[in-house]
């Protein structure tokens, strides 16, 4: 069942693209941005299906219990900044309860990326992504498996190296800086073709963005970004690449509450699942091309429960 869903959904987005009404929004005109994300989907007291992932917490009174939880790898295609719909659904599960090393995200991933490809064979996609995808042997999955760009967060704790890098890239002759970007008009930098300075193989360039905005005490505090990429940087290309990675990050469900998937049956959940990313990706069109329906939008979006349900709510 949940290869059909996945069939009608191909459907839905293959027509979309062949429609050409998106094409503007390619990034640099060519590349469709597809954006992984793991989301959490449900946590539970108790055991709930054999697949369960499993975590230990500690509680306020000092205890430590196990939780089990759902979570699930989306690949959103970025048609334009109002719809941003799912094309692959990879579940983050383990095989049985007594797997040694549990599944993640990046083995999700792997399952995922194989059947967009099937599925898109001919797509001309950049992959955007964590900086738990800015590693190596990922880069090259990426190019040399799939013939895709890439577009990764970089942040130091995951790529020691490559932080250090980014410092001496930045005072290097090669990195190129550039002021008034951005609604903020602040600054940034790129560099391109730094792997050897990273210590990598893999083609990399490299930019970074900083600005300064105020928080919640009224404190003046700088927000920095770094990406790596593996499309050339140009003083043209910067703004549109820096607000590519900017954008709607942290992708919403609609104005569906996911965490109302309800059963035991972890076939019958998925669909469920699949079903709501199905209508999710009817919404927003409807949305994206019926302006009277954005005041709506607000609305439901405003009625619709917003806490993360218990246990008793989802058994
Ligand atoms: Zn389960």
């Amino acid at each position: 069942m949940p290869d059909c869903l996945s069939d009608l959904r191909k459907k839905m987005v293959t027509s979309l693209i062949r429609g050409k009404q998106f094409n503007r929004n390619r990034l640099q005109g060519k590349y469709w941005r597809v954006i992984l994300d793991g989301t959490g989907l449900f946590y539970f007291k108790e055991k709930h299906c054999e697949n369960c992932l499993c975590t230990k917490i500690k509680t306020e009174d000092g205890k430590t219990v196990k939780q089990y939880y759902h979570k699930v790898l989306e690949a959103k295609l970025v048609l334009s900044d109002d719809v941003i719909i799912s094309i692959g659904t990879e579940f983050i599960e383990n095989e049985n309860e007594n797997v040694s090393k549990q599944d993640c995200e990046i083995n999700a991933a792997k399952r995922l990326l194989p059947k967009i490809k099937k599925a898109y064979p001919r797509l001309p996609v950049i992959l955007q992504g964590d900086a738990l995808y800015a590693t190596e042997p990922f880069m090259e999955l990426c190019k040399k498996e799939y013939h895709w760009e890439y577009l990764f967060m970089q942040k130091n704790t995951r790529q020691k190296i490559l932080g250090e890098g980014f410092e001496w890239i930045k005072a290097g002759e090669d990195a190129v800086r550039q002021h008034g970007l951005c609604k903020e008009k602040e600054s940034g930098f790129f560099a391109n073709h730094v792997e050897k300075v990273a210590g990598k193989t893999q083609t990399m360039n490299v930019f970074e963005y900083e600005y300064h905005t105020k928080d919640k005490n009224g404190k003046t505090v700088t927000i920095c970004f770094q990406w790596v990429t593996s499309l050339n940087l140009t003083k043209q290309n910067l703004e549109e690449m820096i607000i590519a990675r900017r954008g709607r990050w942290k992708i919403e469900n609609g104005v569906y509450r996911i965490e109302h998937l309800n059963s035991k049956n972890s076939n019958a959940m998925k669909n469920h699942y699949l079903l709501t990313q199905i209508s999710d990706i009817l919404m927003q069109l409807y949305l994206a091309w019926n302006p009277y329906i954005k005041e709506l939008k607000q609305t439901i979006k405003n009625t619709s429960p917003s806490s993360p349900l218990d246990e008793k709510d989802i058994s």
